[in-house]
């Protein structure tokens, strides 16, 4: 088989055979016929395999890796990720149950998010999976249930930051959220587990999601030890676990460039130096989702029609804003991009030409790609979205004009 590179940066986990882009060593006309219809997400085993590696490369040893299933809750995703990292993150029951089917440790999974319900908390107690408290209500929620159940609780405070992590993508930290109980009434929480009977489990610290910039994501993880070396001075007991996380983006738009690991994973060193000698005996634990998973998967949509409008001309696919919102611009992007796309069967093409790709839906939203340089396409020919993996099928609004959902494939 004879291999190339894609042209388009963000496309370079992937190779080539001929004209055929390849997905788990599987050309997408033979994976299309596998999968047996589009549209379809397609995740690469491999890929998801190396990123870990390659994360955990600039990692210190003692930094447990967990993964945010949110990312990608698709079971065999998760089953896969469980065989590589120490430990899952949850944000639903639905989620939580995703997890426990894995077989992982109850231990090692945690449960964070805002509004939990009575019967989620009981179903995480039952579990005995760590709860990552949002709230003083939460907290008594859990302590009336777990006394109910007659079962000691895992609880980790989830704090938010005085600070944020800058230039991030989606800010869960800083300033007024809904996330965490705000760091200055920490202590007070801490009392109230006290008085509760509650042991302390840990904290927890997120601060946002989707950034590139090292410099930064490095300031606001140096900025979170820092916080959880300041709060585990209120605490009565040292404290077992602290989980942080912050931002670890991908590039999805033209000019982006991979984040660089150095400095980030320099960085950790220096505070893991530093958390042995003032918080040993503390199990630190960093949360990714995104950079784990988003890089390896592909979203497959088939060409219906081709047609010029008014000089431009326009590529309708069976795949859309229904399947894949983020693609469509519609999911947290202020100012509409494309994300990275190919024909996925033209990938040698050397005639291009500027289109743009639409989905099925009535609504000028759908759109895949606008007036983007593609190989020159056919009714039949297949496009292909990258960067697909993360917070895509999961975070898409598939009910939307009732269309047929789309197959996921780990290949
Ligand atoms: C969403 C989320 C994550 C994962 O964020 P990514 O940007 O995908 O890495 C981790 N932890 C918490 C608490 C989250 O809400």
């Amino acid at each position: 088989m004879s291999t190339n590179k894609p042209v388009h940066a963000a496309m370079d986990q992937f190779q080539c055979a001929g004209a055929e882009l390849v997905v788990g060593g599987v050309p997408l006309g033979r994976l299309v016929q596998r999968v047996g219809s589009t549209p379809f997400y397609a995740y690469d085993r491999a890929l998801l395999t190396a990123r870990v590696a390659e994360l955990r490369a600039h990692l210190p040893q003692a930094v447990r890796l967990h993964f945010s299933v949110k990312a990608n809750p698709m079971a065999a995703v998760v089953q896969h990720m469980a065989g590589l990292v120490d430990g899952l993150d949850v944000a639903s029951a639905g989620e939580l149950k995703t997890a426990l089917d894995t077989g992982f440790d109850p231990a090692h999974i945690s449960f964070a998010g805002p509004g939990k319900t009575a019967a989620e908390l009981s179903r995480a107690i039952a579990a005995g999976v760590t709860i990552n408290v949002e709230s003083d209500h939460e907290i008594e929620q859990v302590a009336r249930l777990a006394d109910a159940a007659g079962i000691a609780p895992r609880v980790v405070v989830r704090v938010n930051p005085d600070f944020e992590l800058k230039g991030s993508g989606m800010r869960m930290g800083g300033g007024a959220k809904p996330f965490g109980i705000d760091c200055e009434a920490v202590p007070a929480s801490l009392a109230r587990l006290d008085a509760l009977g509650i042991a302390l489990h840990g904290f927890h610290i997120f601060s946002g999601s989707q950034s590139l910039k090292a410099d930064a994501i490095a300031e606001c993880h140096a900025k979170s030890f820092e916080l959880a070396l300041r709060l585990a001075g209120h605490a009565r007991q040292a404290v077992p676990a602290f989980y942080f996380g912050a931002g670890l983006g991908i590039p999805y738009f033209p000019g982006e460039q991979r984040l660089d690991l150095a400095p980030i994973g320099a960085n950790l060193h220096d505070w893991m130096a530093r958390m042995a000698r003032e918080m040993p005996g503390t199990r630190v634990s960093l949360e990714s989702g995104r950079y784990l998973v988003g890089e390896a998967g592909v979203y497959v949509a088939r060409v219906l029609d081709r047609k010029v409008s008014r000089g431009q001309v326009f590529l309708v696919t069976d795949g859309g804003l229904h399947h894949h919102l983020a693609a469509s611009g519609n999911f947290g992007q202020v100012i509409r991009k494309n994300y990275p796309v190919a024909i996925g069967n033209r990938m040698d093409a050397g005639e291009r030409e500027s289109v743009t790709v639409t989905g099925p839906l009535c609504t000028p939203l759908d759109v895949l790609a606008e007036r983007m340089e593609l190989a020159r396409a056919e009714v039949g020919d297949l496009v292909v979205v990258f960067q697909s993996g993360a917070y895509g099928l999961s975070a898409s609004p598939t009910a939307f004009l009732g269309h047929p959902m789309p197959q996921e494939v780990l290949v």
